[in-house]
């Protein structure tokens, strides 16, 4: 059996065909798709296959997954323009006689504020048309993604919009390793989960665990969007991506990234990993 992953040369796909082999998938039926022919190289030295397949070319996708039965399509980078990449993929999947599709959504996508979540839900909705028997995997916020917050941190203060709402991340190890685990048992077919961090923390609890971690004081400091947006706008980020990050610290201070599923550390048999673990390494 053979299972493709598109992204695979990205930081959550790379510890997918980790967790792949770690599971015990014989690497050589794992093939790992993506255009960064460098990083390729580097996956091949782990004993998979690959192929360099661009999303945008419609026409490369079923060669690419020639014999696939499993396909794990990591969702694409760039924001408004996964759809035609997202909708190449899947057509793919489905003329190569695809059996099982993984695709990485997001938390609660349905209802979700997040601007975000319309392209997962559109993604979603193409997959349940094409017929292929499918699992979606709604992925809460990498902690991974709060390293800046962490470096700004070190000056004594990380302020934003977020206010005291809850964030339920987890590591994109802890993500990976559920699309391994679903990608290696068809009875995964069928089924939507809400995969997010076991315990949800607040900014306050960042910065007493970067506090500790460092040994010197780091606050958090709760200021409204419109502060939010200018501070943004002050770091440097133009108008178009500060209002991106300003909208989405909105959604999340309403909730949008809290979460009570223990979806993910079922999947994956274990806790997910602490908050602490992960701002430890940065150090
Ligand atoms: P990365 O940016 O590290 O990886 C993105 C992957 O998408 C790469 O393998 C890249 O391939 C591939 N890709 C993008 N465009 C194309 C294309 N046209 N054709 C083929 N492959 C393409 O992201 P992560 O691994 O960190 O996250 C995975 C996905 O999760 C992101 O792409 C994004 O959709 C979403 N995300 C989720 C977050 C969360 O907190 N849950 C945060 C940020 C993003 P290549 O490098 O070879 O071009």
């Amino acid at each position: 059996m053979t299972i493709a992953v598109f992204g695979a040369t990205g930081q959550l796909g790379a510890h997918i065909i980790d967790a792949l082999i770690a599971r015990g998938t014989d690497a050589g039926s794992i093939r790992a798709l993506g255009r960064n022919a460098e990083r390729l190289a580097q996956l091949e030295a782990k004993g998979v296959t690959t192929a360099q397949v661009d999303l945008d070319d419609a026409a490369a996708v079923a060669p690419a997954l020639e014999g696939a039965e499993t396909v794990v399509l990591v969702s694409t980078s760039v924001p408004g323009q996964r759809m035609p990449q997202h909708t190449n993929a899947i057509n793919g999947a489905k003329a190569a006689g695809v059996q099982h599709l993984i695709y990485t959504s997001l938390l609660a996508a349905d209802t979700s504020e997040l601007a975000l979540a319309a392209e997962h839900v559109a993604t979603e909705q193409l997959i349940a048309e094409s017929g292929i028997p499918a699992t979606i995997l709604r992925n809460g916020w990498y902690t991974e993604n709060h390293q800046q917050d962490f470096e700004i941190g070190r000056s004594g203060t990380i302020a934003n919009s977020v206010g005291d709402a809850k964030l339920a991340t987890a590591s994109r190890v802890d993500y990976a390793e559920a699309a391994a685990v679903v990608a290696t048992d068809a009875s995964h077919a069928g089924k939507t989960y809400e995969l997010a961090g076991d315990e949800g923390w607040t900014f306050a609890d960042f910065a007493a665990v970067e506090s500790d971690l460092l040994g010197q004081p780091v606050v958090y400091q709760a200021i409204s969007a419109d502060e939010d947006r200018a501070q943004l706008l002050a770091a440097g980020l133009d108008e178009g991506s500060a209002g991106f990050v300003a909208g989405m610290n909105q959604a999340i201070a309403g909730g949008a990234l809290d979460s009570s599923s223990r979806d993910l550390s079922q999947l994956i048999g274990r806790p997910t990993t602490p908050l602490r673990d992960v701002l430890a390494a940065w150090v």
